[in-house]
């Protein structure tokens, strides 16, 4: 007999990048606004763009690859919450908040669609993280987030849903 998962509300599954100037705001902004205490955290490059239109038969191997992640972590870990991150500055991404913005939605779209078997009320929720890049470049102020977290405080007050399904 199958155990019931004890782990329903307690993990969230998050898309992000690579960028380590999201990692601990976004994983502070889920645990504030969610109250989510455990995020599966899978991350890529520029990850709002390797989801492909849902028109298109190709897929690439990233895409399958992310997709399985996700799946080990909705099916093993019970999670039944997705967030996909995008952000400015981005290496992996070097588009236009606004170009960044439309590939989010898409590939929400695109996700929900795909994860729709395994748990058709899962929730998928597109994030966009504003960054100040000067701020994150000046050296001066390596002390001062260290200590006090500012970073963190900075960056997750101005995180924002761009879309949620
Ligand atoms: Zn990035």
């Amino acid at each position: 007999m199958k155990q019931t998962p004890e782990t329903s509300g307690n993990i969230a599954t998050c898309l992000n990048c690579i960028d380590g100037r999201i990692q601990f705001p976004v994983l502070n902004w889920i645990k504030i606004c969610y109250g989510i205490p455990f995020v599966d955290m899978i991350t890529e490059p520029g990850i709002v763009n390797i989801f492909p239109n849902d028109n298109e038969h190709a897929k690439s191997s990233l895409f399958e690859s992310t997709l399985e992640k996700v799946k080990i972590s909705l099916n093993i870990h019970d999670s039944d919450i997705i967030f996909l991150v995008g952000h400015d500055d981005c290496a992996g991404n070097p588009e236009s908040p606004q170009v960044q913005e439309n590939q989010i939605k898409k590939s929400v779209r695109n996700l929900k669609n795909q994860i729709k078997d395994i748990n058709p009320s899962c929730k998928v929720i597109g994030l966009w993280v504003p960054l100040e890049k000067d701020l994150f470049y000046d050296s001066s102020l390596k002390e001062r987030y260290l200590e006090k977290n500012l970073a963190d405080v900075d960056i997750v007050k101005n995180i924002k849903i761009i879309l949620e399904l």
